[in-house]
């Protein structure tokens, strides 16, 4: 699209027709402050907190919805401006509990980095607060506090446009409104599909993963940035690790996911401390201590169906054994079997939920080390 020449804050800039001023500011690295936008999701212009100054506009302007136009003149910071914004946080705080000392959010919450940045007190605009809503819902990942929703539509829509699903609204009216899931039931019984995208998008802790509560602030968990290991798209994730344990998992914005992942990705991750994981190689007892392979057992059962196995005899039970040893022992038995039978006695099977570094170097492996072309991949299978 052909540019436009806008200024802003009393810089000239050029903008792609079609953007919002919110759009061109950004890709000028200029901030303007966002709560019911999400750059992912279509603008909503609820919450009033990106208002702007436009030259020629009697009205301030939410810069989230506003698209440029030649010859704009903009200011993101005018005194009008910066009244208006607090203004509208003062409302949005005048109906919110205020319990940051212990709530979970605190340090990784949009609401309350605005606050603290326009200075909004608690105590301007007295009066009923909705604080009677029961907390939780009976699914197993997402905490659902409504006293704490302010209604920003950002799960709605993170809902109904990432993920398709449309399991969210907003009911009632007035100091009554409020999230509901389904036909007004709980998460659990609505056809969400708990991908948590709109725990990732909610600005506060409206939402939240409840595998993490109690778990740490967001200051005392390290990020460590990786790829989901459950199936072939690569979605990018955040891993947050306390005391080398993941206690939460977000999403990252990789080319395959932007940001969201699915239900595996997002809460299936108690697996990695899981106390039965191997922590350590094992090998048949047999291969550790030398002797023949033992003979396959089959169980007298009467019938003479039961189960093959070797389990009956002590040199094939599994002992613990150090890296090195379980590898070198692999290479051996490999290099063996080649030089006795030719590489094609070798076949290799990969995973799509092996990164594609690990999947080459199992090409290597089988085309130049073994030198057979006896290797294939799970999803063509
Ligand atoms: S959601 Fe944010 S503003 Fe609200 S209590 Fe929690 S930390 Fe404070
Ligand atoms: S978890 Fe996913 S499917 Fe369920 S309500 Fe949230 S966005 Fe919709
Ligand atoms: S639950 Fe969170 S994302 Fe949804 S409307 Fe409330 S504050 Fe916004």
């Amino acid at each position: 699209m052909a540019p436009v020449n806008i200024t802003i804050d009393g810089r000239k800039l050029q903008a792609q027709a079609g953007q919002t001023v919110y759009e061109a500011a950004a890709a000028a690295g200029i901030e303007i402050p966002i709560l019911c936008h999400h750059p992912a999701l279509p603008p909503e212009g609820a919450c009033r907190v990106c208002v702007v100054e436009i030259e020629k506009q009697r009205n301030l302007q939410t810069a989230c919805t506003y698209p440029v136009a030649e010859g704009m003149v903009i200011s993101t910071r005018s005194p009008r401006v910066m009244e208006a914004r607090k203004f509208a946080l003062e409302l949005i705080v005048s109906d919110h509990p205020l319990d940051c000392m212990t709530c979970e959010a605190t340090g990784d919450c949009r609401l309350q980095d605005l606050a603290y940045e326009y200075q909004v007190r608690d105590d301007v605009f007295a009066g009923g607060r909705q604080h009677s809503w029961p907390i939780d819902d009976p699914n197993p990942f997402i905490q659902v506090d409504r006293n704490k929703c302010i209604l920003c539509r950002r799960c709605v829509r993170a809902c109904d446009y990432i993920n398709g699903v449309e399991a969210i609204s907003i009911v009632h009216r007035g100091f009554d409104a409020t999230i509901a899931f389904g036909m007004d039931s709980t998460m659990e019984d609505s056809p969400c599909e708990f991908c948590g995208s709109c725990v990732e998008v909610c600005p506060v802790a409206a939402l939240w993963p409840k595998q993490s509560i109690g778990k740490g602030r967001a200051y005392q968990l390290k990020q460590v940035e990786t790829v989901c290991s459950y199936c072939g798209v690569g979605c990018k994730v955040i891993l947050h690790v306390k005391d080398n344990e993941i206690v939460k998992v977000t999403g990252a914005d990789g080319a395959a996911n932007h940001g969201f992942t699915c239900v595996k990705g997002r809460f299936g991750y108690d697996y990695v401390n899981h106390a039965d994981r191997l922590r350590k190689p094992l090998m048949r007892r047999y291969l550790v201590e030398g002797g023949a392979k033992p003979a396959l057992h089959q169980p007298n059962n009467g019938n003479g169906r039961g189960e093959y196995s070797r389990a009956a005899n002590p040199a094939a039970e599994w002992v613990e054994v150090s890296w090195e040893q379980a590898l070198d022992t692999v290479a051996t038995r490999l290099a063996q079997t080649k030089e006795a039978h030719g590489g094609d006695a070798f076949a290799a099977l990969c995973s799509a939920r092996c990164t594609n570094e690990e999947n080459y170097l199992m090409m290597k492996l089988a085309r130049q080390v073994m030198q057979t072309h006896n290797i294939d991949h799970c999803a063509r299978l």
